[in-house]
């Protein structure tokens, strides 16, 4: 369109040129009536000079008069042929009127001949009177014919003129109406780039405007072009997911709540409020009880459906100096600006729980669900960031507590949680350094005192701090998921270290370990398990698995009961752990095919002296018994515990009394010196 445009501005300019060229003409053509006009007034001077001599010569005729006639008549004879040779050449005007004028010149010459001839002769009188009539006579008619000349040649001039201006005023018009048509031309091709280029930018500004009001279902026009029109729209259409990329890293997209990030911008901006004081406002970490064991039950649209009914009841109690944002998983934030008592913070909290409790129970009944929170009050002198790490804090303390728990965060916490950090840190790198071992504990038949066979029970060798005990990692491995790393290196060591016992040609019977759900609730354990052992040339009967009653709490079909399952189908020997310890203890008896139950020491120690204690053992190894199924004691210290028990009728003893746990070598050494006497504490007995 531009090309076009270009174009018609190149011919109008063409054209004006061509004109103007046009214009120049007529000046050429003046010139040639004026040469014209000049060749004839000339012959006309010399003519009137002639006659004027040619009289003189009629009145006082001499010899010398005619001589000077004579050589006049030859100098007009030459002027006259000059003459007829310009009007001729130049002067292509009116051929009648040239003819004309060239018969005159020649009427004249006759008269002129004439009058010569007289005066030659000597007739004066008759030369006088050619001169005075026929000459006047002629030289009138010749006057005449070259003053119509000289018209004609001046009238030709001014027809020329005015044909040129005719054409100037032509060029004028064209000139003008190719402006017009440019004009319109151009008026035309803007209008063409209004609708093709103006327009649909205009549609894509509004477009990217939209977008940048937050309204990210916008469409932008016009991406489908292949010009460059369609580039910009493409070039928008990159910035709209750019824009859709911050909100998604802005909002969470599931509960549509703002993400962590946004609560501590939020955080930022409200202390730098001049109204606020310092230190108001407080954070709370809501977090959902049991939700990964919820997710992993149901499956993950029960667990969506579960995080988006607990933003909903966050929101429906949320106030003008709330803000609530998604932290992680199952994790919420809730910042309230404004002073706020301990009271209130606690008061918000149970209604917290409260209410998202009740919107479970009414939107999923199957599926209630209880939080547990952490309460943070804000110190100007820490980041926000330290804010959130101390409400999540809080929330830990809170969960240590039981499900539906309430913590607030105290500094001590800080002293706390850094020892666990700390913890974490070294505990991976112990898992990748061999620092993790087994130390083995006997565990002996209570009549016979014959070794039944070694717990395996793990311990951290630090590099630092030296042996470390289960309570001072474990829990911390729990909540980091290193548990499973954790049981993979004590089944391998164990395995290794009962096969290496064996080939010594000691004969240990088993090494039981120690197992937790999150080892069961790998769905490939029980196959790994049978790896390892067939590893060691070992089988399931040459081990023993300790479950935690907490363990098989599951109802229904999960990864924990299948494996269970899959593990009571190889026929490895399954005991439950801290017995008579959980709540679940009865009913677990009957999920699977136990082989045995391990008494919890909180009931044996000092059981001589309790007779409580007692009667609740004596009711446990009546239900193990009824069952068929091994009765283990563990913390055995002393020889009135391990009477007792033997009495009741327990099969197998652990503790100290006996051995305490001990690492391979010493372990080895222990297998040694070991006798069934030392096995039934006769030693100890007779100190006793
Ligand atoms: P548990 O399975 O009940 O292990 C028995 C605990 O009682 C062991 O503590 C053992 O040292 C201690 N004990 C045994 N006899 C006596 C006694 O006569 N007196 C006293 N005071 N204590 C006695 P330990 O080794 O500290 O283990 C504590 C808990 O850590 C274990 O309790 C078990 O629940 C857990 N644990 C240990 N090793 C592992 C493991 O490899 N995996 C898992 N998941 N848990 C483990
Ligand atoms: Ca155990
Ligand atoms: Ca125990």
């Amino acid at each position: 369109m531009a090309l076009c445009a270009l174009a018609i501005a190149v011919i109008g300019v063409t054209n004006l040129s061509s004109l103007r060229s046009t214009a120049a003409l007529p000046q050429q053509i003046y010139h040639h009536p004026y040469a014209v006009g000049l060749a004839v007034r000339d012959l006309r001077g010399d003519i009137k000079l002639m006659h004027a001599e040619l009289s003189d010569l009629a009145r006082t005729p001499s010899r010398l008069a005619l001589r000077r006639f004579e050589k006049r008549m030859g100098e007009i004879d030459i002027r006259t042929a000059q003459l007829k040779v310009t009007i001729s050449e130049r002067f292509r005007g009116d051929r009648a009127l040239v003819d004309r004028a060239f018969a005159a010149i020649v009427a004249w010459n006759e008269v002129r001949v004439s009058v010569v001839a007289s005066i030659r002769e000597g007739d004066r009188v008759a030369a006088y009177t050619l001169t005075k009539t026929e000459g006047y006579n002629q030289l009138k008619y010749l006057e005449e014919h070259l003053a119509a000349l000289i018209a004609a040649a001046n009238a030709s001039s001014e027809e020329l003129s005015a044909r040129a201006d005719s054409l100037l005023i032509m060029a004028t018009y064209e000139i003008s109406a190719a402006i017009v048509i440019a004009f319109v031309l151009l008026a035309v091709a803007a209008w063409l780039v209004l609708s093709a280029v103006v327009r649909p930018v205009g549609e894509i500004s509004d477009a990217i405007s939209s977008i940048a009001m937050g309204n990210l279902s916008t469409v932008i026009p016009h991406d489908e072009r292949d010009d460059e029109i369609g580039e910009i729209a493409r070039s928008s259409r990159v910035f709209l997911n750019h824009a859709i990329a911050i909100q998604e890293s802005s909002i969470d997209m599931l509960t549509l709540l703002p993400k962590r990030h946004q609560m501590l911008d939020h955080i930022a901006i409200d202390r730098l409020d001049p109204e606020r004081s310092a230190n108001d406002g407080v954070l709370l970490h809501v977090d959902l009880d049991n939700f990964v064991e919820a997710n992993d039950m149901w499956g993950r649209d029960v667990g969506d459906r579960l995080l988006i009914e607990a933003a909903s009841s966050l929101r429906s109690l949320q106030g003008p100096g709330d803000f609530i944002a998604r932290e992680g998983a199952d994790s919420f934030l809730w910042y309230r600006c404004g002073p706020t008592s301990a009271v209130q913070a606690q008061r918000l909290a149970e209604s917290i729980q409260t209410r998202i409790l009740d919107q479970s129970e009414t939107d999923s009944e199957d599926y209630p669900t209880s939080c547990s929170i952490g309460i943070c009050f804000c110190d100007d002198s820490v980041e926000p960031e330290k804010m959130l790490v101390r409400a999540e804090d809080a929330y830990q303390d809170a969960k240590r507590s039981g499900p539906g728990s309430v913590s607030t965060y105290t500094s001590e916490m800080d002293a706390r949680l850094f020892r666990r950090r700390e913890t974490l840190r070294g505990l991976r790198f112990a898992l990748n350094h061999d620092e993790i071992l087994p130390f083995f504990q006997p565990q002996v038949d209570a009549r016979t005192g014959e070794l039944h066979g070694f717990e395996a029970l793990a311990r951290w060798h630090h590099p630092e701090h030296g042996i470390l005990l289960p309570w001072q990692f474990l829990p911390v491995a729990e909540s980091a998921g290193l548990l499973a790393a954790i049981s993979d290196i004590m089944v391998s060591k164990s395995l290794k270290q009962l096969s290496e016992w064996r080939r010594a040609g000691f004969a240990v019977p088993r090494v039981s370990i120690n197992l937790d759900a999150a080892d069961l609730g790998r769905d490939d354990f029980a196959d790994r398990l049978m790896i390892e052992l067939e590893r060691y040339d070992l089988g399931p009967q040459d081990i023993c698995l300790e479950l935690l009653e907490t363990a098989m709490l599951e109802d229904g079909e999960t990864p924990v009961s299948r494996s269970l399952e899959r593990l009571c189908q190889l026929d490895f020997p399954i005991e439950l752990d801290d017995f008579g310890t959980g709540h679940a203890a009865i009913s677990s008896l009957q999920l699977i095919t136990l082989n045995g139950i391990k008494i919890d020491r909180c009931f044996v120690t000092n059981v001589h002296q309790r007779p409580q204690q007692q009667k609740l053992i004596k009711a446990m190894l009546r239900l193990a018994h009824a069952l068929q199924i091994r009765t283990v004691a563990e913390g055995i210290e002393s020889v009135h515990e391990r009477t007792v028990l033997l009495d009741m009728g327990c099969d197998v003893l652990q503790g100290f009394g006996i051995a305490r746990p001990m690492p391979g070598d010493v372990a080895t050494a222990w297998l040694r010196d070991f006798t069934p006497e030392i096995g039934r504490m006769d030693q100890l007995q007779q100190i006793a």
